[in-house]
């Protein structure tokens, strides 16, 4: 395995993306970024990474920032949990380390929302120590190349691929680890036929050499999603909007959303529910049905736009001009925010 070093390393430092996270090796940097990058495709995240930098540059000010409003930088992101994990090492680091980020990979595992990966990632790049980063980039290339059927999901895997790689950690292993996950992302991709013709490592690859790339890595199948079904109301009054705050433990905590029932309506139930709300609806209208996908779960949402004669103290409600503005609405509404725009846009 130790052959694969060299190759690897002169590969990826003439071959890398220009990414923005990577001109420097400041450990903020690298800590917004990789958990932005979960879940997150890399050209996505480069606007949200710019917006968040020049907002909050440093780590002062992710851990005095209002949660509203990092919420809001985050919105659209996902996996909201992300953010207030990050806020929360960011006090834990002003608190217990002076403002300065931990430098060894120990310590920075102990900062709320950074697991073993992203330990790995900020030790190795920002601090040269020698530990391996294993994300599911690194698992196939790792995997492929030995020609293993290991299961990647099993913690064992991970335990003897973390081992193996650190016998082989380079002088330099930020690169080494840049590298692997680099070669995962544009050269050794997981669907469809990997680059393998341009591949650095090509003539070492057992996987190659067996023919059996389209099989590896192995892991577990995929839990099935749940389907739930809702109705959400985009409740109008005037230019004002109703949306409600969701509760603060759960699937999208804290955030806010539009009143919604966890049932499919349709339209005379949907009018016969907001009667039985307390609303007088003096015209109601069925928007296009719309679906939202989790990690776990997907949300079918049959959507209505409803015209009520007066608000209530149930619901906040806010001048539909600014809703986008000054509102942290996760993504899962974000066709009802669209709705909602369509319907207002000539008022
Ligand atoms: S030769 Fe092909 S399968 Fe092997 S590591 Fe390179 S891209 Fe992956």
């Amino acid at each position: 395995m130790k052959n694969i070093v060299v190759p690897l390393c002169k590969w990826y430092l003439e071959n890398k993306r220009d990414l923005m996270w990577r001109n420097d090796n400041n450990p903020y940097h690298i800590w917004v970024s990789e958990i932005m990058l979960q879940q997150t495709r890399v050209e996505a995240v480069k606007s949200y990474y710019e917006r968040f930098m020049k907002e909050l540059p440093d780590i002062e000010a992710l851990a005095n920032v209002e949660m509203e409003r990092l919420l809001k930088l985050w919105e659209g992101l996902g996996y909201y949990s992300r953010a207030r994990n990050m806020q929360k090492a960011a006090i834990k680091i002003m608190n217990e380390y002076n403002g300065k980020f931990p430098s060894t990979y120990k310590e920075i595992l102990t900062l709320p929302g950074i697991g073993e990966y992203t330990a790995g990632a900020i030790a190795s790049i920002a601090f040269h120590e020698k530990v391996p980063a294993i994300d599911g980039n690194v698992f196939r290339v790792m995997m492929r190349l030995t020609n293993s059927d290991r299961n990647i999901s099993k913690l064992a895997t991970k335990k003897e691929l973390f081992q193996e790689l650190f016998m082989i950690m380079p002088e330099d292993p930020g690169t080494f680890n840049q590298a692997l996950m680099e070669l995962g992302a544009i050269i050794c991709v997981p669907n469809g036929e990997p680059n393998c013709d341009i591949c650095p490592l090509s003539n070492m690859c057992k996987g190659k050499k067996e023919g059996t790339i389209s099989k590896l890595p192995v892991k577990d199948r995929k839990r099935e999603k749940t389907i739930e079904e809702y109705t959400v109301f985009i409740l109008l009054n005037y230019n004002k909007v109703a949306i409600r705050k969701r509760n603060n433990k759960g699937l999208l905590a804290s955030l806010y959303e539009f009143p919604n029932i966890n049932k499919k309506l349709n339209k005379e139930e949907a009018l016969e529910y907001l009667k039985m709300e307390g609303y007088t609806v003096f015209r109601i209208l069925e928007g296009n049905p719309s679906k939202h996908i989790f990690t776990h779960k997907v949300w079918n949402m049959t959507n209505y736009i409803a015209y009520v004669d007066e608000i209530d103290d149930k619901n906040i409600w806010v001048d539909f001009k600014t809703i986008g503005e000054l509102y942290a609405l996760p993504s899962a509404f974000s066709a009802e925010l669209k709705m909602l725009y369509e319907e207002i846009k000539n008022k």
